[in-house]
């Protein structure tokens, strides 16, 4: 028999706010220094009032908004009781009945995934199991505002599980509500797993996989879940309704604990909070604020700058190197009224393969953003058009641009500081081509005597006399009718 996957996917983001999402507390997850972060209300000492972080609340709307939910005119925390030493309270406030987003949705390339709900909550502290055995508790993590997305059961492939992730990634990111790097465990994914024999309606008993710090090992879990559960319903068992880990070592999922056992976490409203009521002007304050997203701007991208889908996806992936990018877009294309004979699209080129080369390659290297740089839009822009009008070859390009990366000079001073001027002067580039012929005269005979082949051998020999700046193109010309005399 075929078997269809189906899967839905809960996900956390720490948002990114200045403090806690009930009391004054630093967010900062601080794992050097730990519960330096913390104060009665987030330890849950008696007699402590929480209080709601504003900030948290926008962002999770602003990213509803993004994802097209629907934000109702009031919402309300809950109270979700469980005992575990990284909560202090002995409950976490969270959203049940009243979440602050209903409804969405996620485009992915082929797809669009719904989403059921998001809704806002506090992260809980960290054990630390130590060497001894023992266990030491950080409260620095809790109280941490956490925003929880939940889909619809709508995935059907590990590609999709994938692609969602990614996409989720950038779209909060873009809004600003969390750096959501999934190292820090700032970004976490639970994947629920089931399956049906192709063409069935009802859904089949499903699985969850906790605690994956991946979107690949999200994947591969659902990926090993689909083999597992098949296996199962092949020899003709019922696959068992329990929560699951991921062993990242052993590649496999593997029961934490079955369904039957779960927890009655006796949900109520927080009586210690209010309610809270959104007018539509506080919303719609809010969705004014949603810049440009990812998908949208790669789409126009592509469409008002004729780049290909690859190297727009590669720009759009963080926002800034986005907006950097078209500032040096525009810089460049400024020069395209001064000297249109320089096409825009090889303004526009000339960009791309510096940006999402040698300038990608320096901010890793020394690991800074984009704006953060000493290198403007504007200089890198007159750099672009440097090399469109043949003053720096591309190559050499790399150098200036490092060169201006380090000490934030304009691309024609480093550009003469290097030495890397392009020699465009006919007159003074056949000099070094004549001399060049002269001194290879057997060379020059094979040319002549048909091995055109020889010819590279030359212009490798003028490049190296030149430095490097010797204008290959008129190289070319220059030494052809050379040759041919
Ligand atoms: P639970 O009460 O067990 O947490 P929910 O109904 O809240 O389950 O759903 C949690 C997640 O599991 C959602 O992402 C949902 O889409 C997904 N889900 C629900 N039923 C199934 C199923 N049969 N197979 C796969 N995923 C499912
Ligand atoms: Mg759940």
């Amino acid at each position: 028999m075929k078997y269809e996957s189906v899967i839905g996917l809960e996900v956390h983001v720490e948002l990114n706010t200045a403090t806690k999402m009930f009391c004054y507390s630093l967010n900062d997850p601080d794992e050097k220094h730990p519960n330096i972060n913390i104060c009665p209300v987030c330890m849950g000492h008696p007699g402590t009032l929480p209080m709601i972080n504003e900030e948290a609340v926008k962002k999770v709307i602003m990213v509803g908004l993004a994802l097209g939910g629907t934000i109702p005119e009031s919402s309300q925390f809950d109270r979700k009781n469980y005992f575990y030493p990284d909560l202090p309270k002995g409950y976490q406030i969270s959203q049940y009945k009243h979440p602050l987003v209903s409804g969405g949705e996620l485009m992915l390339s082929s797809r669009t995934i719904q989403i059921e709900r998001v809704h806002l909550e506090e992260d809980a502290g960290r054990l630390i199991h130590d060497e001894s055995g023992g266990t030491l508790v950080d409260f620095n993590r809790a109280g941490v505002p956490l925003m929880e997305l939940v889909t619809k059961p709508d995935l059907r492939t590990s590609i999709e599980v994938r692609e969602f992730g990614e996409e989720l990634q950038r779209i909060v990111r873009y809004v600003g509500a969390s750096d959501a790097n999934m190292e820090k465990g700032q970004m976490r994914v639970e994947v629920n797993i089931s399956l049906r024999p192709e063409g069935a309606k009802e859904f089949g008993t499903k699985v969850e996989v906790k605690n994956i710090n991946s979107f690949k090992f999200a994947a591969l879990a659902a990926e090993y879940e689909m083999l597992r559960q098949r296996e199962v319903l092949e020899r003709g068992e019922k696959v068992v309704h329990e929560t699951r880990g991921w062993n990242e070592f052993r590649q496999e999922t593997f029961s934490q604990r079955s369904k039957e056992a779960a927890h009655d976490y006796r949900y109520f409203p927080e009586p210690d909070l209010p309610p809270l009521k959104f007018t539509k002007e506080f919303v719609e304050g809010l969705r004014a604020h949603i810049p440009e997203l990812p998908r949208a701007k790669q789409k126009r991208f592509i469409e008002e700058y004729g780049i290909a889908s690859d190297i727009a996806t590669l720009l759009v992936h963080e926002k800034a190197l986005a907006d950097y990018s078209e500032e040096v877009f525009s810089e460049a294309l400024q020069h395209e009224k001064e000297t249109p004979e320089q096409p825009r699209k090889s303004l526009i080129r000339a960009s791309t393969s510096l940006l999402t080369g040698e300038f990608l390659r320096l901010l890793k290297m020394t690991n800074s953003a984009p704006f953060d740089t000493r290198v403007t839009p504007e200089n890198f822009g007159e750099l672009v058009v440097c090399i469109v009008e043949g003053t720096v070859s591309s190559s050499a390009a790399r150098q200036v641009l490092e060169e201006m990366f380090r000490t934030g000079d304009d691309p024609s001073d480093s550009i003469d500081r290097l030495g890397l001027r392009q020699m465009s002067n006919t007159s003074d580039l056949e000099a070094i081509v004549r001399h060049i012929v002269e001194e290879n005269p057997t060379v020059a005979a094979d040319y002549r005597a048909g091995k055109q082949q020889v010819a590279q051998f030359l212009v490798g020999q003028i490049m190296k006399e030149s430095r490097g700046t010797a204008n290959p193109k008129i190289v070319q010309e220059l030494l052809q009718k050379l040759l041919r005399l």
